[in-house]
């Protein structure tokens, strides 16, 4: 068996790395494509440095071309500039950590969506959330805009401020933040006015109910086919009232929705909701790996490469359970499978190739592997001669001296290793027997 895994995994062996000739002409390819999903030019030329700097010398996987291998390296470095990092995927949602009733303040330019975005939040923080919402509109400078928001509030099934003629946007602030608090709103929105174009007494008007209600989140609602201008947009209501959010109506049209990029990068604000549609519940969470498939267009070749990375990491796994099963696992196959765990996200992956393990799988998931911790380890294992991996009962007090030296570490964290080690390779050897034990029963019975 563990010939034929061997096998397997050479073939799968990554060839080679990138040369700057091979990522320059894939960029080439990669900035068409990013100008013409609206990405600002400054944030193409930002992105695609950042990849060439990361990219050359990156090993290319076996079954991809160096072309798609940075192309993937490029979705990466969108998710990561669109706000998703390691471990965050990226659906942050709003913030209504706030005292009661938390203040939401809608912003942005005329038809972008604001008043629509205002009962689709409102629906989804009653439905999903349990929220009692307060919708009141700003808005004095439409006359049907404030009746548009009562209807809006009447099919969401949530409260919206009685209308007083004649009053001003501060004034109707006041007053919703007032029965806000008299009638125990858990959340009040507040939509505002927009312009068809920015301009000052807009921008002040917007300033001063910011001010005077202190929210705790102002939502910028940006169309998504306004490309450019989105971006010009946010740049200017960051300035003069600050954003703490964006919400990027619209998705639901063909814009590939490069703006968010440029959005992203101008205001530094996360987008934290999508408008996908008219209805009242077409608005969803923002998951940067989406929206980053969309603006690239390459979406094939990116799960391309995914897959090709995961066949690989599946082929080193089952290499490393067959080592388990014949009781050969050391402690270079333990600094191998924490690279692993850091790749795959848990032990899961590897456990799971080995028979009759279920409870012990969940102990060892329940032992907590912090990432922090598993860097340390593998650092205290590269101090490690090979012999001592192999054999890491001929590690004696000078011997861990002298790697707690090489690693940064302490003496106690090498011992501590070390235990988990022995105890990881007692838990295997009896995994083993019950394995073989269910196998002995399951061929007898
Ligand atoms: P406001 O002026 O910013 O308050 O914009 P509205 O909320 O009144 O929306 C203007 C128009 O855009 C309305 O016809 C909405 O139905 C439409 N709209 C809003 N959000 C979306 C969306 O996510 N997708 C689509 N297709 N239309 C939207
Ligand atoms: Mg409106």
């Amino acid at each position: 068996l563990s010939s034929k895994l061997n096998g397997v995994f050479d073939r799968l062996r990554r060839r080679g790395a990138l040369s700057e000739a091979d990522v320059n002409e894939a960029l080439r390819e990669v900035r068409v494509a990013l100008l013409e999903a609206d990405v600002a030019l400054p944030v193409v030329k930002d992105l695609t440095a950042k990849v060439r700097e990361r990219a050359v010398g990156v090993e290319v996987l076996k079954s991809v071309s160096p072309a798609q291998q940075v192309i993937k390296i490029v979705n990466d470095a969108l998710v990561e500039a669109l706000g998703g990092g390691e471990g965050d995927t990226g659906a942050r949602g709003l913030d209504l950590n706030a005292p009661s009733p938390v203040p939401i303040l809608m912003v942005g330019l005329q038809g972008s969506g604001k008043t629509t975005t205002s009962g689709k939040i409102a629906l989804r923080l009653k439905n999903r959330d349990k929220k009692k919402v307060l919708l009141a509109s700003l808005d004095v400078h439409r006359p049907a805009a404030q009746l548009q928001l009562e209807t809006l509030a009447r099919q969401v099934g949530v409260a919206s401020l009685p209308i007083v003629a004649g009053e001003t946007p501060l004034q109707i602030a006041a007053r919703a933040m007032d029965l806000g608090r008299r009638e125990l709103f858990d959340v009040v929105v507040l939509d505002t006015a927009g312009r068809l174009a920015i301009d000052e007494a807009l921008m002040d008007e917007v300033a001063q109910v910011k001010a005077a209600t202190r929210p705790h989140e102002t939502l910028l609602v940006v169309d998504a086919m306004t490309g450019q201008d989105a971006v010009n947009t946010a740049r200017a209501f960051q300035d003069k009232v600050g954003v703490s959010g964006i919400v990027m109506t619209r998705i639901d049209g063909d814009a590939r929705g490069g703006a968010a990029l440029s959005m992203r990068a101008v205001t530094g604000a996360p987008i934290k909701l999508l408008g996908a549609g008219e209805k009242l519940d077409a608005l969803e969470d923002f998951h940067p790996d989406r929206i980053a498939g969309r603006i690239l267009g390459m979406g094939d070749i990116v799960s391309l490469v995914e897959r090709a990375a995961e066949t690989i990491d599946q082929a080193e796994a089952e290499k490393m359970a067959a080592r388990m099963q014949k009781g050969q696992f050391n402690l270079e196959d333990y600094a191998n499978q924490l690279k692993q765990i850091g790749k795959m996200g848990s032990l899961s992956g590897i456990l799971g190739m080995l028979p009759g393990i279920g409870k012990m799988k969940q102990q060892i998931e329940g032992a907590n592997l912090d990432q922090t911790i598993l860097k340390r380890q593998a650092a205290i294992i590269g101090s490690m001669t090979p012999k001592e991996r192999r054999a890491p009962d001929i590690i004696k007090a000078s011997r861990k001296r002298r790697i707690a030296a090489g690693s940064g570490a302490t003496v106690q964290e090498v011992n501590r290793l070390l235990k988990q080690f022995d105890e990881m390779s007692a838990m295997m050897k009896r995994m083993n027997k019950l394995g073989q034990k269910g196998l002995m029963r399951g061929g007898l019975g």
